[in-house]
C-alpha cells in the first residue's frame, strides 16, 4: 500500500469541500492493514477512516493520514431455507450491495436502498430510513485497532445500537477500522410498507404483491423527489438528527405546534421530525454565504458553489440557535464535523 503525501478531498467528500489530505492511502485488502498500522502509519499523529465521504464535514485540511476503505467483496458464508449469512467487504458500496441482496429475492435491507456511503461506514451510525435500520439484519462486524493493528469481532448486541448511533461513533470513536461487515438476511419475510409514500407508489405502478426489490425501486423512485443528488448538489442528507423529547415535552410541544409531526418510541419518549421545526422556523431555502438550506428538504443543508466547511457551520450554528429560540429544542448535528 503506497502512502500518498498532499491529496485533494473534493471528490472524496459528497458536501464537495475543497481541502487537502496530508497523507492518504486508499485500502484495497484489509489484511494489509495490521502492517501499515504497526509500521509507517503509526508515525502520523492522526488517522482518518474513510468510506464514501457522504457523513462528513471537512472544516479545515486533514492533517494526518486518511484511511481510504476501497476493499471489495461480497461471501455467502452459509445458507439455509430461511437464511442467508452474507459477509461485505467494508468497501464496498452500500447501494450496490442492496441491489445484489434484492436481486436475489431477499428480505432485510430492501428500505435502506439509495443510501450514499460505503458498507463499512453503515454501523457507525446504524444506517436507517423507511422503517428499517441495519442494526435489524447486522450480525457481525469485523474490526481492526488503529492503536495496534489488532482483529476484533463485534456481534451485533456488542455493538450498542441505537438511533444514528452506535459503538463506533461512540466510545470506539476514531479508534477502529470496520474491514467488513456479515448480515442475515431473509429468504422470506413481511415488507414493510408502513412509510409515507410507499405503497402510493407501488399501487400507481399496479404491484399488488411486491417482492423487495419493488420496494425498493419504490422508495428510489421517491428519495429522488426529495433529496438533492450531491453529484450536482454538495451535501450529506440530513444534516441533524430528529430530537427525541420526552411525552411531557412532547404534550407542551403539541399544544402550541399542532402540525409537528411525531414518532413515540417504545421507551415513552417521542421523536419529532427536525426538517418541519426548520422549515417552521422560517428556514426552509435560506442562505448563508454559499451554504443554504435545501429548498425542498429543510433538514439538508447544501453547498451552493464553492462552500467552505466553516460556512456550513455557521449556517447550522444560526439553525440551531433559531430552533432552540423558537421551540427550546436543541438539534444536534448527525454529519461528523472534521
Ligand atoms: C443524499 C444523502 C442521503 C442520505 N440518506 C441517509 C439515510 O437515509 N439514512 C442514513 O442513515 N444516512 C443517510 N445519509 C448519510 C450517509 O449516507 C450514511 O451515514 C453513510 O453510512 C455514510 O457512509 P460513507 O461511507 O460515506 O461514510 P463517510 O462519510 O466516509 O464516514 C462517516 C463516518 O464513518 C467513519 N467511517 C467510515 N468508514 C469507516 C470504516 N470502514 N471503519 C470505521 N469508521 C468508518 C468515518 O471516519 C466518519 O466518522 C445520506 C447522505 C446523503 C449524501
Amino acid at each position: 500500500m503506497q502512502i500518498e503525501s498532499s491529496r485533494p478531498l473534493q471528490l472524496l467528500n459528497t458536501f464537495g469541500i475543497a481541502v487537502n489530505a496530508s497523507h492518504y492511502v486508499a485500502v484495497h485488502d484489509a489484511a494489509r492493514l495490521p502492517s501499515l498500522l504497526t509500521s509507517g502509519a503509526s508515525e502520523l499523529q492522526r488517522i482518518l477512516v474513510l468510506g464514501g465521504g457522504s457523513n462528513v464535514l471537512f472544516t479545515e485540511d486533514f492533517n494526518g493520514l486518511v484511511l481510504h476503505m476501497v476493499n471489495k467483496g461480497i461471501d455467502v458464508l452459509s445458507e439455509d431455507d430461511d437464511v442467508m449469512i452474507v459477509r461485505v467487504a467494508a468497501g464496498e458500496v452500500w447501494d450496490d450491495f442492496v441491489t445484489w441482496s434484492t436481486d436475489r429475492s431477499l428480505y432485510g435491507i430492501e428500505n435502506l436502498v439509495a443510501i450514499p456511503g460505503s458498507v463499512g461506514a453503515a454501523p457507525v451510525q446504524n444506517i436507517g430510513a423507511y422503517g428499517m435500520e441495519l442494526s435489524d439484519t447486522l450480525q457481525e462486524v469485523e474490526v481492526v485497532m488503529l492503536e495496534d493493528g489488532s482483529r476484533h469481532n463485534f456481534s451485533n448486541s456488542m455493538c450498542q445500537f441505537g438511533y444514528r448511533t452506535s459503538l463506533f461513533k461512540n466510545e470506539l470513536k476514531g479508534q477502529v477500522v470496520i474491514t467488513s461487515v456479515t448480515f442475515r438476511l431473509r429468504k422470506r419475510g413481511t415488507l414493510n410498507l408502513s412509510y409515507k409514500g410507499v405503497e402510493e407508489v407501488l399501487h400507481q405502478r399496479h404491484l399488488h404483491h411486491p417482492n423487495p426489490a419493488d420496494v425498493a425501486d419504490a422508495i428510489r423512485h421517491i428519495r429522488d423527489t426529495k433529496l438533492p443528488d450531491p453529484k450536482r448538489t454538495g451535501n450529506a442528507g440530513s444534516f441533524f438528527k430528529n430530537p427525541v423529547v420526552s411525552a411531557e415535552d412532547h404534550r407542551q410541544l403539541m399544544a402550541l405546534h399542532p402540525g409537528l409531526p411525531s414518532y413515540p418510541q417504545s421507551d415513552g419518549t417521542v421523536k419529532v421530525a427536525a426538517g418541519w421545526l426548520i422549515e417552521h422556523a422560517g428556514l426552509k431555502g435560506f442562505r448563508m454565504g454559499n451554504a443554504s438550506v435545501h429548498d425542498r428538504q429543510a433538514l439538508v443543508l447544501v453547498n451552493t458553489g464553492n462552500a467552505t466547511g466553516t460556512e456550513v457551520v455557521t449556517l447550522a450554528n444560526h439553525i440551531i440557535k433559531t430552533v432552540w429560540i423558537t421551540y427550546g429544542i436543541r438539534l444536534e448535528p448527525e454529519v461528523n464535523i472534521l
